[in-house]
């Protein structure tokens, strides 16, 4: 059967398109959702389902069961896609072992997302994997990936978790659960190494042209299409990772299969925010090297950009020596490209509008004081104008004062009152972020069946510049907690 779309809604409202599908089919594998035994809703995003223009009384109606691959919407084209990656530095290939892309929504607003299914079963691609997902890791990513659309940040977006009715067997027993999530599109900077590891231009060059059209399409008529298109993945790259480092997220495991070609966050495993400031805060259980550090993250981005660099080789000149000068030339721009979206973002968290040279120090200059006293990075820039809030040894010490001394001439050298500068602090610094201690209370309520508490917290975190009522949300858990804290991969 060959992928047919169907432009006008089905009776869910789903209209699904199947694009990626037409590509050479060794880029994907026909794959069908695992039939569980009984499953039920946990979680579902009406404010996601309504701008995608779905049908919910019609979904609730049928006891939700696309959201569990029970029933396949009738224009769906169920298939894992498949991809390879660099996993801390091994490559390997890979694939959709536990996702199936059920096609290409398009929405009223004529946006094309694609809506997977995560832990629906086995596919071709799933190694000795069973294919399944647990609550806690499912529960988790919607409420990390709803959070990061909260505060601004490219995301993948969570519109449902179901139970399955099934045990899944990980370290302990734990309630089986799908996912339904929805991303501009699962092209990871992985697929385009798988294209390449096969060895066949024409698929590299398919996959490349159909990324730069679904994606960049503003490049379309570009002289040198592959060129332009490894320097906007690069610019889309530095650009996310830079608003990660503004709110203090860590990803965790930014393996080149967990890169969206994109540059929207994906792949929520073992992520976390940092609550003191520290930049080699690692809270993943595997990460034992450090590799993905809160502060190596910019540093890595840049390590699987060159890998994507290096998958593009034989579409960026015929000859490999040019190919290497031209990729490394479009590499080279990665850092300054990087620097500049930080230093923006930095200056907006300080209140400034406009640009002086020493801007870069002024802020390096805070975070190196945030380290030494331990301070709550959050917190510590949303106070920053309130010294009464902040942490006490940072008050306190001489260094700090001569820092407040020079932003407060910074601030007065700009054409804004103070507080017009308070106001773009407010509108830059969150006051609620997913708060490790936070986080694993609400996912301990919720696997005793209990989401009351994960209800009220992503409430909270849908308007993270204001202040919510319940004062538990404003702070991290105190001393001791994050030491001890540990995320864990694809469980
Ligand atoms: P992740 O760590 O979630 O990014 O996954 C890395 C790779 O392992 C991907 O190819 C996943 O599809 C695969 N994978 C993770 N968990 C499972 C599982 N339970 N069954 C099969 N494949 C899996
Ligand atoms: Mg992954």
């Amino acid at each position: 059967m060959n992928p047919s779309s169907n432009l006008t809604p089905d009776k869910y409202g789903f209209c699904f398109d199947h694009s990626y599908s037409k590509l050479p089919e060794v880029l994907f594998s026909r794959a069908n959702p695992k039939q569980f035994n009984n499953p039920s809703l946990v979680i579902f995003n009406a404010p996601l389902a309504k701008t995608l223009g779905l049908n919910t009384p019609a979904i609730k109606a049928s006891g939700w069961a696309c959201f569990s691959g029970q029933e396949i919407p009738a224009a769906a084209y169920p298939i894992a896609q498949a991809y390879a990656g660099h996993q801390f530095g091994g490559f390997n290939n890979l694939g959709d072992g536990r996702a199936i892309l059920l096609g290409e929504h398009i929405s009223p607003n004529a946006t094309r997302v694609d809506v997977q299914l995560k832990g629906s079963g086995p596919t071709p691609y799933s190694r000795s994997g069973d294919g399944l997902a647990g609550l806690g890791p499912m529960l988790r990513e919607y409420l990390m990936s709803e959070a990061m659309q909260a505060l601004g940040v490219p995301t993948t977006r969570s519109l449902a978790v179901m139970l399955t009715g099934e045990v899944v067997y990980r370290a302990q027993p734990q309630s089986g659960a799908l996912l339904t999530r929805v991303a501009a599109s699962h092209i990871r900077v992985g697929t385009f190494q798988y294209a390449s590891a096969i060895n066949q231009v024409d698929v590299l060059k398919a996959l490349a042209e159909y990324t730069i059209s679904r994606h960049y399409s503003n490049i379309k008529n570009n002289p040198s299409p592959y060129v332009a298109l490894l320097d906007a993945v690069i610019d889309s790259q530095a650009s996310l990772i830079a608003k990660w480092m503004q709110f203090g997220f860590i990803h965790g495991v930014m393996n080149t299969d967990n890169m969206s070609i994109v540059g929207e966050t994906i792949d929520y495993g073992p992520c976390a925010f940092l609550n003191a400031y520290s930049p080699n805060t690692v809270f993943s259980s595997i990460d034992q090297n450090g590799r993905y550090a809160f502060g190596n993250q910019p540093k890595m981005g840049e390590w699987n950009l060159t890998r994507f660099a290096e998958s593009l080789l034989p579409l960026l000149a015929e000859n490999r020596e040019d190919a290497i000068r031209i990729a490394t030339d479009s590499l080279n721009a990665y850092q300054t490209k990087y620097r500049d979206y930080w230093l923006d973002a930095m200056r907006k968290k300080l209140g400034l509008v406009n640009a002086e040279p020493s801007d870069l120090t002024l802020a390096e200059d805070l975070l190196m004081l945030m380290v030494k006293h331990q301070a709550d990075f959050t917190n510590t820039f949303r106070q920053l104008n309130t010294t009464s809030q902040l942490e006490k040894s940072l008050v306190s010490d001489v260094s700090f004062q001569h820092w407040q001394k020079l932003w407060k001439e910074r601030l007065s050298r700009q054409p804004l009152s103070m507080e017009q500068s308070v106001a773009l602090m407010h509108a830059n610094n969150p006051q609620v972020i997913p708060r490790n201690h936070l986080v694993e209370e609400v996912l301990e309520f919720a696997a005793q069946g209990n989401m009351a508490s994960f209800h009220a917290f992503i409430e909270v975190l849908q308007t993270p510049y204001s202040k919510p009522i319940n004062e538990k949300y404003l702070s991290g858990a105190g001393a001791g907690f994050d030491e001890s804290y540990q995320t864990f991969c694809g469980t």
